[in-house]
């Protein structure tokens, strides 16, 4: 059956997926949402044999359904090749009683990898399809790793400019270091001079901004975005709750039917709300538990009803959660207002306005299976701590979060479901913080003895992207205000007026 998308703010409808996916947002600065949630029409039993690229076809195929078999099938042997560094490209591991899902087994060593290693294969078969004839300039804000993570996914893809901007000091300096060392000719980043919410709003507002579009199409330009504000980015992440609940059934370690919790470590609602979407799609999943840092407004979200940005941006040991506009909730809104996009669009402008909207009841209750939760730095540095030394497992500030909200969730409501954490991120993207956590004390060598340290003490070999920026030379020093966002995408394709 044919999905079609529509704006989240009810201005645009019957939208096929590929152009959803080049389009990025909606013209009424909504988000592409499908018309309804597709159920997976394959067994658990049967995908419980399948490997990762077939899980990835049966879930993908029933979201893009203008692309051809040939096409999905193709993007999907492309992304999931050896560039990740384990056969089953999300391994699960076992400790203290959850189960870890590894999404940080590729190029970047962040869960972004999972959609951004398919989603300029997905860009360019849609631009083909859709015959476009303007290069696809792809704007981002990344709070440190979709950034690294949608430059290498589009470095030297023909037909594609990719533009990034990072906030100058929130992100690690592992982060920073592969960004900046990107090689293609096609990749641009910027440092900005603001928080992700800063960067995050100046890349909405340059789509919004239809002069600019018009200006650009003159010039054989259009805009697209590797946010998770773009379809394109939400679909494959489902992909791997599926496989995780395929594999801990085929492993024995659940039966068929039977309903787990899954906790996310959570900034944009990206990677949460495609666990949603998996659990609407058939999936047994019993609670999602949202996980966040010290920038809780997620929790008093779901605690009370009201979201409300009006508070201090802070910066935490899990800079790619630190994010106060979470982008992707706006979906999960649409959804409890009965998919109504005048509804939601009125919320959304008092969020612009006003920092803040309050929901009812009704829609409180419809998001009743996901459950807030949040850690304190002191928290999440001790349970990296105490799960390194109970089990000798080691995980990043971010699955430290979860880790700790999840122990918080069980104790306080003794529900013995079991628990599949996303683990986000490899230890060694934030290492400095995770080495301090071990350590209980600070570090003030340099980046890359931190590095060596965190490997003689936990033994996991440091992974091919870390050692590859030791050495490689700097090729981007761009900096800029974020009032200077447009001018600076001006500069990068070539004063364009
Ligand atoms: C992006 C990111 C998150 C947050 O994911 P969202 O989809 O934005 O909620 C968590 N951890 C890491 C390591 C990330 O890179």
């Amino acid at each position: 059956m044919e999905i079609s998308y529509q704006s989240t703010r009810g201005g645009e409808a019957g939208v096929r997926a590929s152009q959803a996916i080049l389009k990025g947002l909606a013209e009424d600065g909504g988000l592409f949402m499908p018309t309804f949630i597709p159920k997976l029409d394959k067994s658990l039993k049967e995908l419980s044999e399948m490997t990762y690229q077939e899980t990835a076809y049966e879930v993908m195929k029933l979201f893009l359904t203008d692309y051809t078999e040939e096409e999905l099938k193709s993007c999907i042997e492309r992304a999931y090749d050896s560039k990740f560094d384990t056969e089953e490209i999300t391994p699960l591991s076992k400790a203290e009683g959850s189960y870890y899902l590894e999404l940080y087994h590729g190029n970047t060593i962040a869960f972004k990898d999972m959609a951004l290693s398919i989603l300029p294969h997905l860009m360019t078969t849609a631009a083909k399809k859709n015959q476009v004839k303007n290069k696809i300039v792809i704007l981002t804000a990344t709070s440190g790793d979709t950034g690294k993570a949608a430059m290498a996914g589009f470095a030297d893809v023909e037909g594609t400019e990719i533009i990034v901007f990072y906030p100058k000091d929130g992100v690690s300096r592992v982060q920073e270091l592969q960004m900046v060392t990107q090689k293609g000719d096609n990749t641009h980043v910027a440092a900005i001079y603001g928080n992700f919410d800063d960067a995050q709003t100046g890349v909405k507002k340059i789509f919004g901004d239809k002069e600019f579009a018009k200006k650009l199409d003159e010039k054989g330009y259009q805009l697209s975005s590797a946010n998770s504000i773009n379809i394109g980015r939400l679909v494959p992440q489902v992909v791997y709750y599926v496989y995780a609940y395929a594999k801990l059934l085929e492993n024995g370690e659940i039966s068929e039917g039977e309903e787990i919790n899954v906790t996310v470590p959570t900034g944009n609602f990206g990677n949460i709300l495609a666990a949603y979407l998996a659990k609407q799609m058939g999936l047994p999943i019993k609670n999602l538990i949202c996980a966040s840092n010290d920038n809780k407004v997620l929790y008093d979200f779901f605690q009370t009803g009201v979201y409300d940005r009006n508070r201090d941006f802070i910066l935490t040991s899990s800079p790619s959660m630190d994010i106060l506009i979470s982008s992707n909730l706006e979906r999960l809104i649409y959804l409890s207002a009965g998919s109504d996009g005048k509804a939601n669009a009125e919320l959304m402008k008092s969020l612009g306005e006003k920092g803040s909207y309050e929901i009812t009841g009704e829609m409180k209750k419809f998001m009743a299976d996901f459950k807030g939760g949040y850690s304190s730095e002191e928290s999440t540095k001790a349970v990296i701590k105490k799960l390194f030394e109970d089990t000798g497992y080691l995980i990043d500030t971010h699955t430290g979060v979860a880790a700790a909200v999840y122990e918080q969730y069980k104790a306080e409501t003794k529900d013995e479901t079991k628990n599949v954490i996303a683990s986000t991120a490899s230890p060694y993207k934030f290492s400095r913080n995770v080495l301090e956590a071990i350590e209980g004390k600070k570090e003030t060598c340099d980046e890359f003895q931190v590095i060596d340290r965190l490997a003689g003490i936990c033994g996991v070999p440091i992974p091919q992207a870390v050692e590859e920026i030791r050495t490689a030379p700097v090729c981007h020093n761009t900096e800029c205000h974020a009032d200077q966002m447009k001018e600076t995408v001006e500069n990068f394709l070539g004063k364009i007026s």
